[in-house]
């Protein structure tokens, strides 16, 4: 799923700063179950490779939206 977004027109990121945003993603306390942010019920490995996307957490995000 995630290799098929950019062919299907969604800008993402390149993949050292898709590394970087999963890395803060597993060291959160808000990913359950390895998978999903718990702020927007988001599959973090999907979110976090659409460059327009940043890092839910109230009160500030982990990471940025890119660009
Ligand atoms: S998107 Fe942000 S709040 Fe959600 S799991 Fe990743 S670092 Fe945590």
């Amino acid at each position: 799923m995630v290799a098929r977004l950019p062919l299907q027109g969604f800008e993402c990121v390149a993949d050292d700063v898709y590394r970087e945003r999963l890395a803060t993603c597993r060291d959160c306390p808000s990913l359950q179950y390895g998978t999903t942010c718990s702020h927007c019920g988001c599959f973090v490995r999907v979110r976090a490779k659409l460059a327009g996307k940043d890092c839910p957490r109230p009160g500030g995000p982990s990471w940025q939206a890119a660009g």
